[in-house]
This record gives structure tokens, C-alpha cells and sequence, in this order.
């Protein structure tokens, strides 16, 4: 398998060849008359890819109108070691296109390829589309997760249950990556996600100890004014809570998958829970409260 501390392939690397392609044929347009014979079937030759059972495929034209199949960037922890990590990810019937690990200089790998689909996300969604593994690039990180709760069921905050930190090492490392794969792919901020925004029913990872915060103001992720979360929390406390078709309604808006009961039900305190997670992870039972609230609807 790859080592990936050099620069990911470019998804559109043919577009390079393309384009010395076209030069190439305009210059040999202007030199017709004396290189017609001997240049020309070489250059067309280059241009043609071939294709199957010997098939001329030209790609001397790209079209204008295009974008990369890539929206989102899922991030997970792997909660295991280094080695099982890189085992499990590259054998088992999971994957991620990159594993960033724990060492001291964290060793970033590239197990799949950005332009194939990697099996991370499972079912998940996000801004109301399914099956991020198709249009998501995956980063898992060797981080060991929640090490104990003491209660099970959805948890409580980093002070009742124990997590595992991520390094400075480790964080330095994604944020690099990260932003290179965003200039490539034009990720928008909203859609650099966790794994447990696109599956808040399932999945807790990459945890609240995952610093959410520092990335944004590095320019990697999204993230809410804050002295305008303070202003509405302020006026949640004074006017009270808003219902919670409210608060669902401002899920669904920021990205999550919430029922529209009405109810503060398991799904809706999962989902709650996984936005807490992200944005106000001293405390992350998935109640609605000022501050959280506050957040939410300051967040754009
Ligand atoms: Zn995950």
C-alpha cells in the first residue's frame, strides 16, 4: 500500500494531457505546410487515447461544464492501534482513503484512491443525501475513542466519560491534508463532517475531544458567530426555549437527518447530541438548552 506524505494523485489529471494535446495541434496546424507529413500523425496519435480492442477514444475536447464527485469529507477515529488499524482498514470489509496515525510524526497513508469509493460512512446522510460513500472522501484517525462511560445509552460530557486525545502532531497533519483535498475537490466548510453528524443514530466518532474549533479557525470546517450564539442564547433564557419542531427544523437546516415529531425523541437527542458533539462538546446529552440553541441558530 501507498505512503501518502507526498501529494494525492489529482483526479483530473488527464485534463494536463489534454490541453498539450490541443497546443499541440494548433502549433502543428501553423507549421502544416512543413510539417504535415511527419509531425501531424504523432501528434494526433498522442491525442487519442486508446481504448478498447484498439478503439480511438478522443480527448482533445473537455467540457466546460463539470465538477468533482467528491462534496464531503467524513472524519472518523479508528479506536485501535496503528498496526490493527492499518490491518483491519486495508484486509477487512471496511475502508478509508486515508489512515492518519498516532506516532510522533503521524504517517499518513493512502489505502484507496480519491476517485473510488471507500467504505467508511455506512448508512448515513447529509443535507438530506444518502450514501456518502460514494460521494465522500474518508479520513480515519488512530485515536482510541471513548475509553469508558459510565453509563451506556447517549453520554454525558468529557467530564463523566473518558476519551482519548488527539495530538498536536496529529491535528497539525489533518489540516494539511484536509485543505489540500478541499482546494482540489472545492469542499464548502459545511460538508467537513463527522462521522457521527451523517450518522448521529449509530455513530459517536470522531468524539468530543475532536478539535472542531481550532480547525475552523485554521479556514477548515464550519463554524457559528459566536457573539451572535451568545446574543440568542441570551434571549432563549430570557423568552424561554423554542418548541422542539423549532429545534428539529434547525437541525435539518444546518445538515442533520432529524424527525419531524415534533417530540424530543431518542432520534432527535441522538441528533442533537451529535451537533453538541461538534460544536459545544463540554456537554453533549442531546437536551436542548440556551447555549446550544444559541449556537444553532448562529450557525450559517
Ligand atoms: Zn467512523
Amino acid at each position: 500500500m501507498a505512503s501518502m506524505n507526498t501529494q494525492p494523485q489529482h483526479p483530473n489529471r488527464h485534463s494536463g494531457t489534454n490541453l498539450a494535446c490541443a497546443a499541440s495541434t494548433r502549433t502543428a496546424r501553423r507549421a502544416w505546410h512543413t510539417f504535415a507529413v511527419l509531425v501531424l500523425p504523432v501528434l494526433l496519435a498522442a491525442c487519442a487515447s486508446r481504448g478498447p480492442q484498439g478503439l480511438s477514444i478522443d480527448q482533445s475536447v473537455q467540457a466546460k461544464s463539470q465538477n468533482s464527485r467528491v462534496s464531503t469529507i467524513v472524519l472518523h477515529y479508528t479506536s485501535a492501534n496503528n498496526e490493527a488499524s492499518l490491518r483491519i482498514l486495508s484486509e477487512r470489509n471496511v475502508s478509508a482513503h486515508y489512515l492518519v496515525t498516532d506516532e510522533a510524526k503521524p504517517h499518513v497513508y493512502q489505502l484507496v484512491n480519491e476517485n473510488r469509493r471507500a467504505w467508511h460512512a455506512g448508512v448515513s446522510e447529509w443535507y438530506g443525501r444518502s450514501d456518502l460513500n460514494s460521494t465522500s472522501i474518508g479520513i480515519e484517525i488512530v485515536n482510541q475513542g471513548l475509553m469508558s462511560s459510565p453509563r451506556s445509552g447517549y453520554l454525558q460530557g468529557p467530564g463523566a466519560d473518558k476519551w482519548d486525545d488527539y495530538s498536536t502532531q496529529q491535528v497539525r497533519t489533518l489540516v494539511v491534508l484536509i485543505k489540500d483535498i478541499m482546494a482540489r475537490h472545492q469542499i464548502k466548510p459545511e460538508n467537513i463532517v463527522g462521522h457521527s453528524d451523517v450518522a448521529p443514530q449509530r455513530k459517536i466518532d470522531p468524539g468530543p475531544l475532536f478539535p472542531w474549533r481550532a480547525l475552523a479557525e485554521q479556514g477548515v470546517g464550519r463554524w457559528y458567530d459566536e457573539t451572535l450564539a451568545r446574543k440568542y442564547a441570551a434571549e432563549f433564557l430570557l423568552n424561554g426555549l423554542p418548541p422542539t419542531s423549532w429545534v428539529q427544523a434547525e437541525l435539518r437546516r444546518v445538515g442533520y437527518t432529524t424527525p419531524d415529531s415534533g417530540m424530543l425523541d431518542k432520534a432527535t437527542i441522538n441528533a442533537l447530541g451529535a451537533f453538541q458533539m461538534h460544536y459545544r462538546p463540554a456537554r453533549y446529552d442531546g437536551r436542548p438548552d440556551a447555549e446550544t440553541l444559541g449556537m444553532l441558530k448562529a450557525l450559517p
